[in-house]
C-alpha cells in the first residue's frame, strides 16, 4: 500500500498504487435540483453503447430516486453498513476509507451484487421519505421529500475497480483521466464489480469480461461532451476538466463551481476514491442525509446555491449547462451574457442571463394569420 493525498477527505490515505495523477482529469458537475428523471440520459447511453446481447442489465448511466431508489439493489446502504461509523473532524474525514477498511488479504472493502440485485432498476422510483397524516394538507416547507440522483462512473482519481483487478486490466488514461477496462486482458474475475463502491462496472456473461462507462472518450477526444450530457433534457450536466484545489483556475467552469464557489460536491467522499462527478445537492433534502451523501460541506453548498440569484457569476455560469455540445474549458461574464471559450479564448457559445420574452401580436398583419384563438 502507498500513502496518497486525497483532497476530498482532507488527508492522506492508503491506496494500492502510488499517486499518479493524469495530465488532465475528466470531470462533471450535475445540478440535482434540475433533474426530472426523464431517463433520456439512460437511454442515450444504452442505445449508444450497451444495446448488445449480454448487456441487458447494464446501465452505465442510471437515475434513481433517493432515498429509496438504488441500482443495483442497496448499492450504497450495503457498503455504508459494512464501513461502520463515518465521522468527520470539520473538513477532514476521521473514519476509514474502503481501502483502509479492506479485510486481510483483500485490497478493497466491497461486495459483489448478484443477479437479483440487477433485476429492479426502477425500485423506489418516486417513493418519498416521510408521510402525510390522513386529512392533513401539505405544508411548505414540507416534511416529505425525494430527489433524483443521476449516476455514471466517476472516473475516480483512486479507482477501486483498478485497485481490485488482479490482472491489471483496468487503467486510467494519462491524457484525460478516463478509467477503462482492457477487454483483451480481462478474464472476468469480477473483482472490479466487487470493489467499485458505486457499482459502475458490470459483468457481461456472454463475453466473460467486465465493461463500464467510457465517458464517451471518442467524443471527448473530439472536444465534445458525452452522449448523456448533450441529450440531458433538464440541462443538469456540464462536462470539463478539474484541477487540484491548489491549482484551481477561476476561468475553468468546473474549478469555479467545485473549488471556488464550493457549490458542487463529490458523492460519498468518505469512500476515499476522489470521484470526479460533482453534485450540486438538492435544496429540500434533510441536512443529515446530504451530509452522509456529500460530506460536511453540503450545508454550505446548499446555501450558496440558494443565494445564486444575487451572485451574477454563479447564476450566469449555471445557465451555461446544456447549452453546447462542446466541452467548455474556459468561461467569462460579458455584461448580461455568459461566454463559453476554448483554451485559446475563442468563443464557443454565448448565453444570455435571461431569455428574452417575445409576445406575439394576436393577429399577424404580414402573414394575415391569427396567432391565438381569441384575437
Ligand atoms: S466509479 Fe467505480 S468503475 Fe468508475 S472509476 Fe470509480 S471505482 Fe472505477
Ligand atoms: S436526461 Fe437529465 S433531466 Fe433527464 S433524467 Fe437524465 S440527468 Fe435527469
Amino acid at each position: 500500500m502507498a500513502l496518497v493525498r486525497n483532497w476530498q477527505i482532507g488527508r492522506e490515505m492508503s491506496y494500492w498504487y502510488p499517486e499518479n495523477r493524469p495530465k488532465k482529469q475528466f470531470a462533471a458537475v450535475f445540478d440535482i435540483n434540475k433533474c426530472i428523471a426523464c431517463q433520456t440520459c439512460t437511454l442515450a447511453c444504452k442505445t449508444t453503447w450497451t444495446s448488445g446481447k449480454g448487456q441487458e442489465y447494464m446501465l452505465w448511466n442510471n437515475v434513481e430516486s433517493k432515498p429509496y431508489g438504488c441500482y443495483p439493489l442497496g448499492w450504497d446502504v450495503k457498503l455504508l453498513n459494512r464501513l461502520g461509523a463515518q465521522e468527520w473532524d470539520k473538513a477532514s474525514y476521521s473514519g476509514q476509507t474502503i481501502f483502509e477498511a479492506a479485510p486481510a488479504g483483500e485490497r478493497v472493502l466491497g461486495w459483489r451484487p448478484g443477479e437479483r440485485d440487477y433485476a429492479y432498476p426502477n425500485v423506489g422510483e418516486d417513493d418519498c421519505a416521510g408521510s402525510v397524516e390522513k386529512g392533513a394538507s401539505l405544508q411548505v416547507p414540507h416534511l416529505i421529500w425525494f430527489f433524483y440522483l443521476a449516476r455514471i462512473c466517476n472516473h475516480c482519481t483512486y479507482p477501486a475497480c483498478l485497485a481490485s483487478c488482479p490482472r491489471g486490466s483496468i487503467y486510467k488514461r494519462q491524457e484525460d483521466g478516463i478509467v477503462l477496462v482492457d477487454q483483451s486482458r480481462c478474464r472476468g474475475y469480477r473483482e472490479c464489480t466487487r470493489g467499485c463502491p458505486y457499482k459502475k462496472v458490470f459483468f457481461n456473461p456472454l463475453t466473460g469480461t467486465s465493461e463500464k462507462c467510457i465517458a464517451c472518450f471518442p467524443k471527448i477526444e473530439q472536444g465534445q461532451q458525452p452522449q448523456c450530457f448533450v441529450n440531458c433534457i433538464g440541462k443538469i450536466r456540464l462536462a470539463g476538466w478539474i484541477s487540484k484545489p491548489d491549482q484551481a483556475r477561476p476561468e475553468n467552469p468546473l474549478d469555479f463551481l467545485v473549488h471556488i464557489k464550493k457549490v458542487a460536491l463529490p458523492l460519498f467522499p468518505q469512500f476515499g476514491l476522489e470521484p470526479n462527478v460533482y453534485y450540486i445537492p438538492p435544496i429540500h433534502a434533510p441536512k443529515s442525509f446530504l451530509h452522509q451523501l456529500f460530506g460536511p460541506a453540503a450545508t454550505e453548498a446548499v446555501k450558496t446555491y440558494q443565494a445564486a440569484h444575487s451572485d451574477a457569476d454563479l447564476a450566469g455560469l449555471l445557465s451555461l449547462f446544456g447549452c453546447t455540445q462542446q466541452v467548455v474549458p474556459a468561461w467569462k461574464r460579458d455584461g448580461d451574457f455568459i461566454v463559453g471559450l476554448t483554451d485559446d479564448a475563442k468563443e464557443i457559445v454565448r448565453v444570455p442571463f435571461r431569455e428574452p420574452v417575445h409576445i406575439a401580436a394576436p393577429f399577424d398583419d404580414k402573414h394575415q394569420v391569427a396567432r391565438v384563438n381569441c384575437p
